[in-house]
C-alpha cells in the first residue's frame, strides 16, 4: 500500500496524514516534490518515500539525501540521478521505471522499458526497484473508458515481461490510483496507490451510488471540515453594499457575519455564489466578492450569537450544508481541487 500524501496530503497536513497511513499499514508514501519529502523526514517519518513527479537537476542531491525514490523514464534523468548518488557515496539506489501506457505525462512507451532498464543497471548505483503506469480514466464511468483502462493495463504488463524477459527483475509493480483500487483487484498487482479516497471522497465520476449499483457498496466519508468563527456582526442598512466591486447591495436591512477567511486561505473566489456557510445548523450565503483574508455572509434578521462557529465545508458530521464533492460539483472542478487548495496558514486541527 503506497498512500499518496502529495500536496500536503490533498490540503489534510501531510505529517499527520503519513502517520496515521503508516500506522494503519502503509508501506509506503507518494509525493511529488522534493520538498515534501524533506518535510516528513524532518517530522522523523523513515518509511519509503515514491516521488511521483520530476525533479528538477538541482534537486537531485537532496532528493538521495533524504533516501527518495524516484520515477525516471529516460536516459539523461537517470544518468543526472546515477551521478547524484555517486557524488553522496551511496550505491543500488532503488528507482522505480514509469512506463506512459496512456496517459501521456511522464513515462517511457512499453516498447522502451527494457533498454531503460538496462540502462539503470548499466549505471552500477541503481536498481530498479519497481516499474509503474499511471490510468488515465480509471474513474470514468463514460462508455469506452473501462476499456480504455484495460487496455493501458495490459500495455503495462507487456512492458513488465519486456522488462523479465531482459533478464531483469522488474520489482514492485503498481498502477492503481483510487478508482482502479476500488474496482479492479486484478490490477492491484504488487502495490496500489490510493489518494482521494484515502481522504473519504469518491472518485470523480463515481460517486457512492455508482458502487452500490454494481453492488460493491463502499463507505466513504470526508475527513476535512472548513471551519471559522464569526468575527464580527454588522447591520448593513438597505442600500448599502458588500465587498469589493459592490457586487452585491442590501435590498433590505440586514445583518452580516464577517468571516476571516478567504482566498489566500483557498477558498477561491469563484466558490461565492455556491457556498452556504452553516452557523449553528442553519445555511447563510456570502454576500458580495470573497476577500484575501476575509468573507461576510447574509445573517438576515435574526443573527447568530458572535463567535460562534461557521463551518464553510465538511462532512454532514461537521455541522456543514456542502462536502467538498458537492461545492466542487457546483463548481465544476474535483474534489481534490477544494481540499488541496486549502493554505498552509489554516491550523490543521485533528479529532
Ligand atoms: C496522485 C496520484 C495517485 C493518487 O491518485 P488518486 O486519484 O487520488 O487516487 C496515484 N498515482 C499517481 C502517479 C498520482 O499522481
Amino acid at each position: 500500500m503506497c498512500v499518496a500524501v502529495k500536496a500536503n496530503a490533498y490540503g489534510h497536513g501531510a505529517v499527520e496524514c503519513a502517520g496515521i497511513a503508516l500506522a494503519c499499514g502503509a508501506d509506503f508514501l507518494a509525493i511529488a516534490a522534493v520538498s515534501e519529502g524533506i518535510e516528513l523526514r524532518e517530522a522523523g517519518i523513515h518509511a519509503p518515500l515514491l516521488l511521483l513527479s520530476l525533479c528538477q537537476p538541482e534537486e537531485m542531491d537532496s532528493l538521495v539525501a533524504n533516501d527518495i525514490t524516484p520515477f525516471v523514464f529516460d536516459k539523461d534523468y537517470v544518468d543526472l540521478l546515477s551521478q547524484a548518488v555517486q557524488k553522496a557515496g551511496k550505491k543500488d539506489y532503488a528507482v522505480h521505471l514509469a512506463v506512459d501506457t496512456g496517459m501521456g505525462r511522464i513515462g517511457c512507451y512499453p516498447e522502451e522499458a527494457a533498454d531503460i532498464a538496462r540502462h539503470i543497471l548499466s549505471t552500477g548505483k541503481l536498481l530498479l526497484g519497481g516499474m509503474s503506469t499511471h490510468f488515465a480514466v480509471s474513474d470514468s464511468p463514460a462508455e469506452g473508458d473501462e476499456a480504455y483502462t484495460a487496455r493501458q493495463f495490459a500495455r503495462f504488463t507487456q512492458a513488465i515481461e519486456n522488462v523479465k524477459a531482459a533478464g531483469i527483475n522488474p520489482g514492485i509493480c503498481h498502477c492503481c490510483n483510487s478508482a482502479a483500487t476500488l474496482e479492479k483487484p486484478e490490477y492491484h498487482l504488487d502495490m496500489v496507490r490510493p489518494g482521494i479516497i484515502v481522504y473519504g471522497y469518491y472518485p470523480d465520476g463515481k460517486p457512492r451510488q455508482y458502487y452500490e449499483r454494481k453492488k460493491m457498496p463502499i463507505d466513504l466519508r470526508p475527513v476535512m471540515a472548513l471551519v471559522t468563527q464569526v468575527v464580527a456582526i454588522r447591520p448593513i442598512k438597505k442600500g448599502m453594499s458588500v465587498s469589493y466591486g459592490h457586487t452585491w447591495t442590501a435590498e433590505e436591512d440586514t445583518m452580516t457575519g464577517v468571516l476571516p477567511i478567504g482566498y489566500a486561505d483557498g477558498l477561491f473566489r469563484r466558490l461565492a455564489p455556491h457556498l452556504q456557510v452553516a452557523v449553528k445548523g442553519k445555511a447563510y450565503p456570502v454576500r458580495g466578492r470573497i476577500c484575501m483574508d476575509q468573507c461576510m455572509i447574509d445573517l438576515g434578521k435574526n443573527p447568530v450569537e458572535r463567535w460562534s462557529e461557521a463551518v464553510l465545508f465538511g462532512p454532514k458530521e461537521s455541522g456543514a450544508v456542502l462536502t467538498a464533492q458537492e461545492l466542487a460539483d457546483a463548481t465544476g472542478t474535483i474534489s481534490y481541487e477544494i481540499t488541496s487548495a486549502i493554505t498552509k496558514r489554516v491550523p490543521r486541527v485533528y479529532q
